[in-house]
């Protein structure tokens, strides 16, 4: 096992939208006391730090000044971002100690401090520079790659989204970005939110074949993100050889996940976090692993600690609490036929050796 360092700060408990909203803030402290049931917040290769919040400079890494103005300004009057996103100042606050709590991580990762920086609560990649929504201010994944660049003097940050969701504000912010390679395996976006990742969205300019969209249909599980893992990660990590890897997403691309229809298991999301790790290794960088979503308060905790240990290469702790289901032929067929898409659409820029 590597040393692994967790970030988490108690205030980022002031991210909760509210009774009835999905994203309740209890999942935090949750995961803490989940770490310490299975005693991991003993093992001296585990070190727990406590994030700053980030102020208006690390902010506007990404962020216009004129978006942080108008998020502040809609607080104060508890004006939401968007439908789905409240705000309020405690919100706020909590926004800035989840991007501070992931640059943080990624501080630890670029100076070698630690080969996992696990940020709780990060993974907002719905935010894009100028606007919020699905639940995102601040886009902490992208604050974070940015600082990497311009504060760590890194060249290459891959970035690998396996949230159900696609992340449609990280791909906007780097869209036209050679530096970051933005890799995103999610949800047929024509059948869930945010509407957007689609195979033929590569990027642009210098950026082009940079963004990398792999949607999966409905009813997609662990073999089918066995197949994205194997043949389309993995030469991709082999072939960009990244300074840094930051993974994000959380559980709900998780079979009993009340938002999602991707089936996978808390063993495929320890694959993930597995995969990440070792793409790592072979290219001699850390991960950075942010993890805030999960929408169904019986798993969330349980399958951010699949994607944990799978990154630290330690057993799944995790029990299941119904049988899983399995994907169908067709599903798995479909698949193929999606991957072999994705390759066909970036041949030009890699060689998916
Ligand atoms: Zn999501």
């Amino acid at each position: 096992m590597e040393p692994v360092a967790v970030v988490y700060h108690e205030g980022i408990s002031g991210y909760d939208f509210g009774p009835g909203h999905p994203f309740r803030s209890d999942r935090f402290p949750k995961f803490m006391s989940l770490l310490e049931t299975h005693g991991f917040l003993n093992d001296p290769r585990v070190s727990v730090l406590e994030p700053e919040p980030a102020g208006d400079e690390l902010l506007e890494l990404i962020h216009p000044e004129s978006y942080i103005r108008e998020v502040e300004n809609r607080s104060g009057h508890y004006i939401p971002l968007s439908g789905d996103t409240p705000l309020s100042p405690s919100i706020v606050e909590a926004a800035r100690l989840i991007v501070g709590g992931s640059v943080l991580a990624g501080e630890l990762v670029a100076t070698g401090a630690a080969e996992i920086g696990f940020g709780v609560g990060g993974g907002l990649h719905h935010a894009g520079r100028r606007y919020g929504g699905g639940f995102c201010v601040f886009n902490d994944v992208a604050v974070c790659a940015q600082s990497l660049i311009e504060r760590h003097g890194l060249e290459r940050v891959l970035i690998l989204d396996s949230d159900v969701h696609a992340g449609n504000g990280t791909m906007d912010i780097f869209y036209e970005d050679s530096r970051i390679l933005f890799v995103s395996v999610h949800q047929n976006p024509l059948t869930i939110y945010p509407g957007t990742g689609f195979i033929e969205q590569i990027g642009e300019g210098k950026g082009a074949g940079f963004t990398v969209n792999v949607p999966l249909p409905p009813g997609a599980g662990d073999r089918c993100m066995a197949l994205f893992l194997e043949e389309v990660f993995k030469p991709l990590a082999c072939e960009f050889k990244p300074q840094a890897i930051i993974r994000n997403g959380g559980t709900d691309p998780h079979f009993m996940d009340g938002l999602g229809s991707l089936i996978l298991t808390f063993q495929g999301l320890w694959t993930i976090g597995k995969a990440a790790s070792q793409a790592a290794e072979e290219a001699g960088c850390g991960v950075v692993d942010l993890c805030c979503s999960g929408y169904n308060p019986a798993t969330v905790a349980e399958g951010w600690l699949s994607l944990l240990t799978g990154a630290m290469g330690e057993e799944n702790p995790s029990v299941e609490l119904a049988p899983p289901p399995i994907s169908s032929e067709a599903v798995l067929k479909e698949t193929e036929r999606i991957i072999g898409d994705v390759k066909r659409h970036l041949r030009e820029y890699w060689e998916f050796r």
